[in-house]
């Protein structure tokens, strides 16, 4: 028997409903038809509060424990993910924090993919190990038989993004879970290049998945979130650890704002998808590129596994250079009119930025990178045609 789709059950609801109708529900005192923002810090209490725990997020009591819209937020990002629950914290970096804070304790190893964000890569160079002496070893993670081998007694958690940022390199979850699960160890994947639908690593054996709010789930570059998914029993661990007792909790404006914004989240993400796909071609296909990653390229060294693993699309994040120097890429960039020139990604407007050559995370990266640097590129939602016309008329201006 099929089940009809009803939106007051939204597990019986296809992604693009879903994203319309899970976390938004009909206000009991208005009759609004969509959630208010709610804007108190204190809920009232039952008759007899005295056996609540004041570090739990089960009743609603204070904003620290959870306010109403971030529930709903944490209640939809559940279901588009496909966990049991999830936590929503202050920003992508909090929600990081959040996974290593709540597992990891001194003496413990990590596992941890050589190309991921900024802060991933200097919480495990610098700050975890200095600090609170957890160890780390980076590793490529899309060579399964140097993940293997980077596993020791004692490896508590292997830590990766679906695609990586900035150099787009991809993990194969599924083959990745195994390997962790088979060692007794924890798979989380940050998966902010590829929110759902495009990728969904939970169903792929991941424990644990972290996007950043702030990117497309958002989508408006208006506000900052982060959040965890996983088992009841891990994200309850994290609330009570990372949320409630260390603090870092979205405002209720930031939940409501990031809510209404993953209300088009498919149907944005088809568009991201298409353009990118169009953008990387012309850049493939334009000479006075010096190289292009993309997933969604059959010249990406790992085209094959995208087909496989990212069937909806290979992201919206394209790295490349223009042939030239540091001042050629600086030239090129000031030279684009609908493109805009700023850090952050996946907002409706298209973004760029100029990434060089220094720093610890650059050693990692493919040969490419470290020759002339390159451009991370947000792909966005203006007609494909204006980013294209831009991209060349920048390219005619710097050459
Ligand atoms: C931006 C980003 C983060 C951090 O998110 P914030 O919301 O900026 O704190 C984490 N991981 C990836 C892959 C990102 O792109």
């Amino acid at each position: 028997m099929s089940t009809r789709p009803d939106k007051h059950h939204p597990t019986t609801l296809r992604p693009f409903s879903q994203a319309v109708h899970a976390g938004n529900q009909v206000d009991p005192g208005s009759r609004a038809v969509r959630t208010p923002l709610i804007l108190a810090n204190s809920y009232e209490l039952p008759e007899d509060p005295s056996s609540i725990s004041w570090s739990s997020s089960e009743h609603t009591l204070y904003t620290r424990n959870g306010g109403a819209n971030q529930k709903l937020l944490q209640q939809k990002l559940a279901l588009l993910d496909g966990g049991e629950d999830s936590v929503v914290l202050s920003s992508g970096v909090a929600a990081l924090h959040a996974v290593f804070f709540t597992l990891l304790k001194s003496g413990d190893h990590v596992v941890i993919a050589d190309q991921t964000y900024e802060a991933s890569f200097r919480l495990f160079t610098e700050l975890l190990p200095e600090k609170y002496g957890i160890e780390a070893t980076f590793v490529d993670t899309s060579d399964l038989d140097a993940v293997r081998a980077a596993i020791r007694p004692t490896t508590v958690l292997l830590h990766t993004e679906t695609i990586a940022n900035p150099t787009t390199r991809l993990a194969d979850i599924a083959a990745l879970a195994e390997i962790a699960h088979s060692a007794g160890v924890l798979l989380s994947v940050d998966s902010t290049f590829t929110p759902p639908p495009l990728s969904r690593p939970l169903l792929d054996g991941a424990d644990l998945v972290i996007h950043s709010l702030t990117k497309y789930i958002n989508g408006h570059g208006d506000a900052m979130g982060g959040s965890v998914i996983g088992s009841a029993e891990l994200i309850g661990r994290i609330k009570a650890d990372a949320m409630v007792d260390v603090g870092g909790v979205i405002s209720p404006f930031n939940a409501w704002l990031i809510t209404r914004g993953s209300v088009t989240l498919p149907l944005r993400l088809r568009q991201h998808v298409a353009s990118a796909q169009r953008v990387a071609e012309f850049l493939d296909a334009e000479p006075r590129i010096a190289y292009v990653f993309y997933p969604g390229l059959p010249s990406h060294p790992q085209y094959e596994l995208a087909t496989r693993i990212l069937p909806h699309g290979a992201g919206a994040m394209i790295a490349f250079a223009v042939d030239g120097d540091p001042d050629a890429q600086n030239r090129f960039v000031s030279n684009l009119r609908v493109v805009t020139s700023a850090v952050s990604l996946g907002h409706d407007e298209s973004l760029i930025v100029h990434v060089g050559t220094s720093g610890p995370r650059v050693a990692h990266y493919p040969e490419q990178f470290k020759r002339y640097g390159h451009l991370r590129f947000s792909v966005g939602l203006e007609d494909a045609d204006d980013i294209i016309d831009d991209l060349r008329a920048a390219l005619d201006a710097t050459f």
